[in-house]
This record gives structure tokens, sequence and C-alpha cells, in this order.
């Protein structure tokens, strides 16, 4: 016997085999240790849980949870989330790699926040009454859309699926939980303690799988009414075009090549610390992360100077110990694509400033250095590609027109840094840069009632705030009432 803890599909409130009996091992990228052996969803059990979604929208028991009770129950779930915070942070780092630090104290917070956040919203969902003509009431109701698919990256594994499943839940809506294969167990933690918070069966369903199956098997299915997605351009893309099919609701939050823009008059030690964590925060594995470092020339080599001197602090380390702060990249493959990255870089002529070499620790584990390129152009790869991985492009510029071409010359419109003393120039270039977030001296700030999401090619819809989830999860109707006879 195996000494693998063994993990089902989460579907009616409880731990199911798959139908095909098929598995999955999700690994401790740190050490290569295997942390449990995971249930796969296929199409068939993606079925049984949008059948279950459905039968529980119908039940009796969904149907008596009044936008009070589903308040509640939102905020009994957020705490046991914080109950079991260390355990959940625990298992995040194993299945991730990400320092403890990040887990315990960023991630898990942010997840707690973010259901205390949309339980406070669940009993303020209201329609209008509209002033129509003729003898009529017109008044609207605001609906939720119904069984809601959230397909989510292995990045932020609980966070991220937790900026959808939260809102969604608040307006009224059953889940179908897809997290990556990668990070499958906080996903399966977040289906067993809703089930402990009093949520009905089919409310929560948790089926992890191949994107390629249980993912687009979810995308296809007639019965699912709206796909909440992060993940890949390239994924998003397919999920649009498979949608179609069935005309579902979808949005898209997706990668990102974000500007992380340094004035000469900028506070530079703030901006060197704030590019550093831009970059090298959960190892470069943020879709926001401030990757092309963009840097006036008058300063361009003290700048330089002060990253590379961070950057070499940030050691890779054991992300289990309370002071690492660069952990394992996600799996072996990605890692791979991080070292080819790094391998254009200095192909394409950029100048490699510090790291740029895979790690190990205790001779394990697929780790890369904080790495720095210097001299990148606007054409090169690592200036234009997401990496997803401890990779800086630092690219020099001129003046404030040269630093806006720069940082909207890309496809991506996820986010943006600016670091200037002149506030007058920071808010200029906060409207002129086409991104669905602007930093001003700051970097990486988020917050439960700020929308999150992307402008171009980073997707559409946002996470995060009331407006942006009444958007997703609710539908709007319109009901005429004949006020005469
Ligand atoms: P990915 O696109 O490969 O996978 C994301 C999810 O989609 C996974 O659950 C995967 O199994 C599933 N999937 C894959 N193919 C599918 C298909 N054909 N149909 C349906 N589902 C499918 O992305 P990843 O490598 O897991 O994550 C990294 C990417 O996510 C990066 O590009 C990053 O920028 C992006 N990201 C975006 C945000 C944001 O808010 N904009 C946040 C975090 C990550």
């Amino acid at each position: 016997m195996s000494d693998v803890p063994a993990r089902g599909l989460w579907i009616d409130n409880e731990m199911v085999p798959s139908v095909s009996g098929a598995t999955f091992a999700t690994t401790n990228p740190a050490t290569g240790e295997v942390l449990a052996e995971v249930a796969e969803a296929t199409a068939e059990d993606v079925a049984r849980a949008v059948e279950s979604a459905h039968a529980a929208l119908a039940s009796k028991a969904w149907r008596r949870t009044d936008a009070h009770k589903r308040s509640r129950l939102l905020w009994r779930l957020a705490d046991l989330i914080e109950r079991d915070a260390q355990l959940i942070a625990e298992t995040e780092t194993r299945d991730n790699g990400k320092p403890i630090f990040e887990s315990r104290y960023v991630d898990v917070p942010s997840v707690v926040e973010n259901f205390r956040y949309f339980a406070g919203l669940a009993d303020k969902i209201q329609g209008e009454t509209i002033p129509v003509k003729g003898p009529f009431l017109n008044y609207t109701l605001r609906e939720p859309v119904g069984v809601v698919g959230c397909i989510v990256p292995w990045n932020f594994p609980l966070s991220l699926a937790t900026w959808k499943v939260a809102p969604a839940l608040a307006c009224g809506n059953a889940v179908v939980l897809k997290p990556a294969m990668e990070t499958p167990l906080t996903a399966l933690m977040l289906g067993e303690l809703a089930a402990e918070a009093g949520f009905p069966p089919g409310i929560l369903n948790v089926v992890p799988g191949r994107g390629t199956r249980a993912g687009a098997a979810m995308v296809r299915h007639p019965g699912v009414d709206a796909i909440a997605f992060t993940g890949s351009t390239e994924v998003g893309r397919t999920i649009m075009r498979e949608a179609a099919e069935t005309l579902k609701k979808v949005s898209l939050e997706l990668g990102g090549k974000s500007p992380n823009i340094v004035f000469a008059d900028a506070d530079l030690g703030s901006a060197v610390r704030g590019a550093n964590t831009g970059i090298f925060y959960g190892k470069g594995e943020v879709c926001a992360a401030g990757s092309r470092i963009l840097v006036q020339e008058a300063v361009y080599e003290e700048f330089l100077d002060g990253l590379a001197a961070r950057a070499d602090k940030m050691t890779v380390g054991d992300p289990m110990g309370p002071k690492t702060r660069m952990g394992a990249i996600v799996s072996r493959r990605q890692r791979d694509v991080v070292l080819g990255y790094i391998e254009a870089g200095k192909a394409d002529g950029a100048r490699l400033v510090t790291g740029g070499e895979a790690a190990t620790v205790n001779g394990k584990g697929n780790f890369v250095q904080a790495t720095i390129f210097a001299d990148v152009t606007p054409e090169m790869r690592i200036a234009q590609e997401e990496i997803f991985g401890p990779v800086a492009a630092v690219i020099p510029f001129s003046d404030t027109a040269d630093a806006i071409e720069k940082a909207n010359q890309t496809i991506y419109g996820l986010a943006a840094g600016i670091w200037t003393r002149d506030v007058g120039r920071a808010h200029r270039i906060a409207r002129e840069i086409r991104a669905g977030t602007v930093w001003i001296n700051t970097y990486n700030q988020y917050d439960s009632g700020s929308p999150f999401g992307g402008y171009k090619q980073s997707g559409f819809g946002r996470d995060l705030g009331y407006q942006a989830a009444l958007d997703k999860y609710t539908q709007v109707k319109s009901v005429w009432v004949a006020l005469d006879g």
C-alpha cells in the first residue's frame, strides 16, 4: 500500500472517485515529493458536476437560502478558512512552491478578506424601478446567471479561485471549479470547507483535471451558463472560440507584460524596492508582474546597481522556511520555459546583469535565480513574451513620450507602475497607459473592492469589486406590470 494520500473529486459535498478511475500525482516542486494522488476529472465527471449544480440551484435548500443567509454562509466560510489558515498555507506552499511567507501572510488572509467582502455584497443585490411611459410598473430583477464554470491557473491557486467563487456564490449561482493540474489541493479543501460552512450539496463542486479534457468539457457543456477564466492568453483564445458554440457568458483574465516605469525624479530607493517585488514576488509567476522595467537614462546605471544588489539577496530557499522569499518554480516544465527565455535574452544580445541559472535547494527542486537583463530593446522576445518567471527586462527611455510609447508597445494591458515625484505627470501617464491597473509609487496592491483585469489581449471582464461581480455573475430581467385593469 502506498502511503501517498488519495484525493477525490468534490461533487455534491462528497469526495468521489472519477468515473474512469484515473488519477494523477501532484508533486512538491521544491523536493519532487508526491503530495497526493488526485482523481482526474474527464468530460463525464464534469457532466456529473454540472448536473449536481443544476439540481442544487433547483433544490428547496438553495431556494430557501435567501440573500441574508447566503451572506452568513460566506462569512462562515471565511471564518473556517481563517481557522485552517496554517494548514491551507502549508498545503499551498507544498503544491505550488511559493514561500510560506506569501501563502500564510498574503494569500490566505486575502482569501478570507475576499469572502467577507462578498458576504457583504450578497444581501445588497437589487434591481430598479424604471419610469416607463404608459400605465405600467416596470422593474428589474438581478438574477444569478446559473451554473458558473471557474477555470483557474496554478500561480495563486486558492486566491485566484476565490476571486471568482466568492462573488459567484454571493450572487446566488452554483459553481463548478476546475483548478490547475499542478495545484489542485487547496481548491479541494475549499470544497470541503464550503460544505462545513453549510452550503448545500452541488453549490460548489471541484473537478481537478487536464485543461484540454475537464476544462474543455466545461467550456463546451450546454449546462454551464458562464465561464470565468484566469490563465494564459493562448488558452483564453481557445475558450472564447469554444464557448461561442453555446453562447456562454465569458470573462477572461489573461497574461501580461507589465511595464514598471522609473523616472529620474523618483525616490530611487522606493523604486528599486518596488521594481524588485514587482518582478520577483511569487517567483515572477504573477500575471501582473512588472517584467518590463523602463528606466530613464539619467538614473539608468544607478538604478540597475540598486536592483541587482537587491536581486542578489533574493536567494532561493526552502519554501517552508519563514525567511525564504524566492521559492521553487511550479513545475520542471515551467522551469525549462523560464530557462529557455534566459537563453533567448542572451542570444538576442541583452546584457545579463545577475542570475541566469537554474538552482536547487538541498540538491533538489525546480529553482531559478533572480535574473536581470539590461539594455533590452522592445523588439526582443524577453520584452514581448510573458515569461512567468523571475526574469526582469530593463529598458532605457529618454523622456515621457518615449516612456509611454514603450510602455504601450505590447499586445498585453494588464497593469503598469509609475515611479515619479511629479504628481501631475503620474496622473497624466496613468491615463495614457492602456492597462487595467496602474500603480503610482507602489506596485502589486490588491483589494477585494478594487476591480482587476485586462485591456487589450490581457482579456476582458474584471475580478474583484462589487460592480464587476454584478456584471459577471448576475443577469438583469425586466418585468412589466399593467396597472390599468
Ligand atoms: P493556462 O492557460 O495553461 O491554464 C489555466 C487553466 O486553464 C488551467 O486550469 C488549465 O488546466 C486550463 N486549461 C488549459 N487548456 C484549456 C482548454 N483548452 N480549455 C479549458 N481550460 C483549459 O495557464 P497557466 O499556465 O496555468 O497559468 C499561467 C497564465 O495565467 C499566465 O499567462 C498568467 O498571466 C495567467 N494569469 C492571469 C491572471 C489575471 O488575473 N489576468 C492571474 C494569474 C495568471
